[in-house]
């Protein structure tokens, strides 16, 4: 599974998830340009990639900016040489009951995963039509795509949201030789999750090991995490993919939390 002569753009990649599909890709022989909202981490990854030999672009780009992600697009064709994969991953967590949440946290928690999903594609189709040389489009989902948690209103909603997109874009792509699919993980241990343990341990009122245990991975058939290598594997496995028989689809690596 190499991405030699392959172009790819990754969002959040300054850390967890994104950041190790960036090294992923980049080990498999992919230019790769790192954005991130927190510059300063994707120009540290970058960093280090640089220094393996990777040919490496940072970008600090916020996904729920119009012009930003734009210009950050044509940055990437610029000096990179054209763009060939998208990885919209960027996304953040907020958790509290319907009742309470807040309308502001509401509002931003889905600019960020859906609006920013939109421009992001949006930017990439246009340069990958452009080129004429196909594409594919990635989407950070989540077991949260296929079903459901307390305290997750937004999350939810939003990882139902990109699988629609995901779809538009595999039938609108087609075309072109653009690919779409989205990718379902389980709970991995990142910022993002380890954020969340005390959040819920607080919500629910149980302790911090509860929650881990009877909680996010109660239903998976070894009381496992996903890793990051994990998800990393299947982006480079859906990037690497030769035909469209794999578009329009989610692929869900969650331990068996979740099966279809
Ligand atoms: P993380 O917090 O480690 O990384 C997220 C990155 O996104 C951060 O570097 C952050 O700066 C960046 N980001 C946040 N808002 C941004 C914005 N507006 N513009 C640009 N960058 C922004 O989180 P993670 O766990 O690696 O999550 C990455 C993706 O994976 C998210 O979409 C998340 O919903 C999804 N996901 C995570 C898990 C999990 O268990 N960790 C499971 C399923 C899906």
């Amino acid at each position: 599974m190499r991405l030699d002569g392959k172009v790819a753009f990754v969002t959040g990649a300054g850390s967890g998830i994104g950041q190790r599909i960036a090294q992923r890709y980049a080990e498999a022989g992919a230019a790769v340009a790192l954005a991130d909202l927190n510059e300063a981490a994707a120009q540290a990854t970058a960093d280090a990639l640089a220094r393996q030999g990777a040919r490496v672009l940072a970008l600090g780009v916020d996904v729920t900016d119009e012009a930003g992600v734009d210009a950050a697009i044509a940055a990437t064709a610029n000096a990179l040489g054209g763009l060939d994969i998208l990885v919209s991953n960027a996304g953040i967590q907020i958790v509290a009951p319907v009742t309470e949440f807040d309308f502001a946290d509401w509002k931003r928690l889905l600019a960020v995963h859906l609006d920013g999903a939109f421009l992001s594609t949006r930017a990439a189709m246009r340069q990958m039509i452009a080129q004429g040389r196909g594409g594919v489009i990635l989407y950070m989902g989540s077991v949260h795509s296929k079903l459901a948690s307390v305290l997750k209103a937004p999350y939810v909603t939003a990882k139902h949201g990109l699988e629609g997109l995901c779809r538009v874009v595999a039938k609108e792509g087609a075309e072109h030789g653009i690919r779409a699919n989205v990718i379902c993980p389980g709970f991995v241990r990142t910022p993002l999750v380890d954020k969340q343990i005390p959040e819920q341990s607080r919500a629910l009122g149980i302790s911090e090991e509860d929650v881990i245990r009877k909680v996010m991975l109660k239903d998976t058939v070894d009381g496992e995490f996903t890793t990051l290598d994990d998800v990393a594997d299947v982006a480079l496995f859906f990037a690497s993919f030769k035909s469209n028989a794999l578009t329009g689809q989610s692929l869900v690596a969650s331990h068996g939390w979740f099966m279809q």
